[in-house]
């Protein structure tokens, strides 16, 4: 069984050296959807309390702040950081450059991770997850063994 949540959140970033927008400093409202699949082992049925998953998905997204890569961290961004720092802002290092593609499978490990660890989930995964960088841009995460199926079965 599948369940599906949807939340929304503000970010700003952007991406040192590339030549076009996202170039500049910049924010999205990202939408992030996480799909979950496990057993229904509660007493009503459910797979996960929706308000358990959005919980979960709502500590791992970056609200409201500044990221940036913190594992290759460029001029700029370190400026920007140290202004942030200076007026008590929010900011948050992440562990590759920010796009969509990196974004969305981190979130997809982090909030299994933390299903499995924080909430008491250790049966469900996150099977997909999607991150909306605009209204019409978005970056799809299969879970690997899932990407591995569809392929022996000749889906893709
Ligand atoms: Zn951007």
């Amino acid at each position: 069984m599948r369940v599906t949540k949807h939340i929304e959140f503000e970010t700003a970033h952007l991406l040192p050296g590339y030549d076009g927008g996202c170039g500049n400093l910049h924010g999205h409202s990202y939408k992030l959807e996480i799909t979950v699949e496990g057993p229904q082992t509660d007493g009503w049925g459910m797979v996960i309390d929706f308000k358990k998953l959005k919980r979960a998905m709502e500590e791992i997204v970056p609200d409201h702040r500044y990221i940036f890569n913190a594992k290759d961290i460029s001029e700029v961004e370190e400026d920007i950081v140290k202004v942030l720092e200076k007026h008590g802002l929010k900011y948050q290092g992440m562990p590759f450059d920010t796009t969509a593609e990196n974004m969305v499978k981190y979130f997809a490990e982090m909030i299994e991770q933390s299903l499995r660890n924080n909430y008491g989930y250790p049966h469900v995964k996150v099977v997909e997850a999607k991150l909306w960088e605009t209204r019409d841009s978005y970056a799809t995460y299969h879970r690997p063994e899932y990407v591995q199926m569809q392929m022996e079965l000749g889906d893709e």
